[in-house]
């Protein structure tokens, strides 16, 4: 068993288990400190402002190999590395395009992981195998700071065990990796709550491979030719994904969760309670995800994700709701949905994923 230290600047206002070692210090001893350990092998969650990533010195070949060990991750699914300056994109990349130096001019730091062709010298255990790495500079200065203190690129999945909802607070990544990694440095909750949008760049031509934040409307605003990669316009697994990741079910809470569309909120809402008292009766626990705060139908955990109006709202309480259901044991979760267009398609994304195909159009 790894004793797990927890980095905090004050004492945590949740319950740690008392095999982890808190310690309270300021960021820059913090950074110095798990820089250290990320030289020597060690692995380190810290806090972004998509989700918590599990770091690994993309330097070292054994750290790399534990994090797919640790989490459960399949080894053919790649890691996102993690830049603290631009300069620092050809110690990974073998080109750099025009195209990619304009994105990363204007969306970094910012949720926009790109892949660029991969370098010789570079692991292929964080590209699982493949010719491209994905990069990108993570908008939070505990993520930058660390970087910095290690002195090169960070390789970070999600840091959650693989298959569950990712991690936005420091005890979700407790929760799932206490005891089984070196620690964890609380950076409070993360601002937008998914994972990054990542891309792919052929020509002039943008293509994204998973949505995030960055939408396909602010790529284009940029100026950008756009399109999303075919899978994502339907829910099934791709046999040959683009992205590996893409044919893993992830996202999911261990709830059965159902989607509720429809043109007419009124009717959702009475959709969602009408079920919900019938599963209630059946012996079920029952928890509902919710886009109006009047609404307040009988159930045993409700979660207000947020206004309809905003999609920022949305995608940073997915998570948390969906993580408090599996603490909770809720068994059924309806969740209302929003239409899968524009910036709304991230949110549905990870909805549709952590729903495994339960949709109900309600008319
Ligand atoms: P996670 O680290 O859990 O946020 O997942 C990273 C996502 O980025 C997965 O869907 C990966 O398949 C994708 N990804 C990372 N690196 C590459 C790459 N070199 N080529 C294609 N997709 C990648
Ligand atoms: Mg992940």
């Amino acid at each position: 068993m790894q004793q797990t230290v927890l980095w905090t600047t004050d004492l945590p206002m949740y319950e740690v288990k008392t095999s982890v070692h808190v310690r309270i210090r300021d960021t820059v001893t913090t950074c110095q400190e798990a820089a250290q350990i990320m030289q020597a092998g060690g692995l380190v969650a810290f806090a972004t402002e998509t989700v918590y990533g599990l770091g690994a010195s993309v330097l070292h070949e054994e750290a790399l190999k534990k994090v797919f060990l640790v989490k459960g991750r399949p080894q053919d699914n790649p890691l996102i590395t993690h830049v603290s300056q631009i300069d620092q994109v050809i110690q990974l990349a073998s080109e750099v395009s025009d195209l990619a130096r304009a994105l990363m001019n204007r969306f970094w730091p910012g949720p926009l992981s790109i892949l660029f062709p991969v370098r010789d010298d570079v692991s292929r255990i964080v590209t699982a195998g493949l010719d491209h790495v994905a990069i990108r500079m993570p908008n939070h200065p505990q993520a930058l700071a660390l970087i910095d203190a290690l002195g090169a690129p960070i390789a970070a999945p999600s840091a959650n065990q693989s298959g569950k909802p990712s991690p936005t607070l420091a005890h979700h990544v407790l929760d799932d990796l206490a005891d089984k990694i070196d620690g964890v440095i609380d950076g409070g909750a993360c601002d937008v709550g998914i994972e990054s949008t990542v891309i792919e760049l052929q020509g002039d031509h943008i293509i994204i491979l998973r949505p995030g934040r960055i939408s396909a409307e602010d790529l284009r605003e940029f100026g950008a030719e756009v399109s999303l990669d075919p899978f994502l316009e339907h829910h099934e697994i791709p046999s040959k994904p683009r992205a590996p990741g893409q044919k893993y079910r992830h996202y999911a809470p261990q709830g059965q969760l159902t989607i509720y569309l429809g043109d007419d909120s009124q009717k959702i809402e009475e959709r969602i309670a009408k079920e919900a008292q019938a599963l209630a009766q059946q012996g079920f626990k029952v928890g509902a995800l919710v886009m109006n705060s009047d609404f307040t139908p009988n159930v045993d955990a409700l979660f207000y994700l947020g206004s309809l109006a905003s999609f920022t709202e949305l995608e940073k309480n997915l998570y948390v709701a969906l993580r408090s259901c599996d603490d909770r044991h809720i068994d059924r979760i309806l969740a209302q949905g929003t239409p899968e267009v524009g910036r709304y398609r991230a949110f549905m994304n990870r909805l549709y994923k952590a729903a495994g195909g339960n949709v109900i159009t309600v008319s």
